[in-house]
């Protein structure tokens, strides 16, 4: 584990009860040393005051934060004060993404893709940010085809991009060949492993039907069998993803970014178990 970077994503809390167990979270989660903390926002929703906020508090603890922009919905007047906001804080680092908007929400505003908004970031503010952007080793569930995709990813990085953080998968195989199809493309930039943990059946599988992610029949079928059996399900996950984590650190990636979905508890975990390992 040693030479492995870790990064731990965060959402905006909506409540005040949620601020504070996030506070307790990211505290606990800062004793492993992440090299950064990021914060989702939600692309044209109502925590996106949440996202500026929260990342101003992070770094003024003293940890690297990273805010998420999405810039579907977005005018690039919206998008620079953003960046302004961002500037004045001497924060440096950024995830750039498209964004979904949610249903019944109209306007798609001025950007079409990632690549727009990595390439405006650029042109706005030069080396100011380092820029991460979304890769999907089980392909995006929009794209027309696994090779546009790959394309799509290219074109993010050629605008800019410094980086990758990869959706979730459990098939580590996906995300081998994922890379190896990157690199055939030109691509240099370390792409790091997305890393949800599993600790609740039902959520898993409405996310993962959500964003594309393959959850592996076995996986499906064990969960199914523990029903509200939420200790096994815990002890479950916790076993299957930090194998996950040990077979894709035994091949060298640059890092594992863990989706927390604001609980310290699991990805704690497995960072315990991979140290003992
Ligand atoms: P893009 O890279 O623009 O790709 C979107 C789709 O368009 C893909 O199917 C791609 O193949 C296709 N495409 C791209 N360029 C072209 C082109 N020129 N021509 C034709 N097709 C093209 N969502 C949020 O709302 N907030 C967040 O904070 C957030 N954080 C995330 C963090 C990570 C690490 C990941 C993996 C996802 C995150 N998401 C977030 C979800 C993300 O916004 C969605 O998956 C969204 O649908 C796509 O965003 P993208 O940046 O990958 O888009």
């Amino acid at each position: 584990m040693a030479s492995c970077e870790l990064s731990f994503e965060f959402f905006p809390p909506k409540t005040a009860d949620g601020l504070e167990k996030l506070r307790a979270t990211r505290a606990e989660l800062a004793t492993l040393n992440p090299k950064f903390v990021s914060v989702t926002f939600g692309a044209g929703g109502s925590t996106q005051q949440g996202t500026l906020d929260l990342v101003v508090e992070m770094k003024r603890d003293g940890l690297e934060a990273a805010p998420h922009l999405s810039c579907i919905g977005a005018t690039r007047d919206s998008i620079r004060q953003i960046l302004k906001h961002y500037q004045d804080h001497d924060i440096r680092h950024i995830v750039a993404l498209r964004g979904d908007l949610p249903s019944g929400m109209g306007e798609m505003g001025e950007f079409r893709y990632a690549s727009d908004l990595v390439e405006f970031i650029r042109a706005e503010t030069g080396d100011w940010f380092r820029i991460e952007v979304a890769a999907y080793p089980e392909y995006h569930p929009q794209a027309r085809s696994p090779r546009h995709d790959l394309d799509a990813f290219v074109r993010k990085i050629k605008a800019g991009a410094d980086a990758a953080i990869t959706q979730y998968f459990f098939n580590p195989d996906a995300y081998f060949r994922y890379v190896d199809d990157v690199r055939k493309l030109g691509v240099d930039v370390p792409v790091t492993p997305g890393i949800m943990p599993i600790t609740n059946h039902s959520q898993l599988m409405r996310f993962s039907d959500m964003c594309g992610a393959e959850v592996p029949r076995w996986i499906a079928k064990r969960l199914e069998a523990f029903g509200d059996d939420r200790e096994s399900i815990r002890e479950f996950g916790i076993d299957v993803v930090t194998d996950l984590c040990q077979r894709l650190l035994d091949q060298g990636v640059p890092g594992l970014h863990f989706y927390t979905l604001n609980s310290a508890a699991a990805s704690r975990s497995i960072y315990e178990r991979l140290n003992k390992a």
